[in-house]
């Protein structure tokens, strides 16, 4: 299991606190990405940090 993988249950209430729309993790898993604008949000400890900054 990765260091930094989201639980389910949380994965499955996120999204995009910019569009609201769905988010996915990049190909290293080390970041979720935004399916609408691409925004890309970093991962600490399993908590994805959803800041727009
Ligand atoms: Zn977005």
């Amino acid at each position: 299991m990765a260091q930094d993988t989201i639980n389910a249950e949380l994965f499955s209430i996120l999204a995009c606190p910019k569009c609201r729309s769905d988010l996915v993790y990049n190909d290293t898993k080390t970041k979720l990405v935004c399916t609408k604008c691409r925004k890309e949000y970093e991962i600490k400890e399993g908590i994805p940090i959803l800041m727009v900054k």
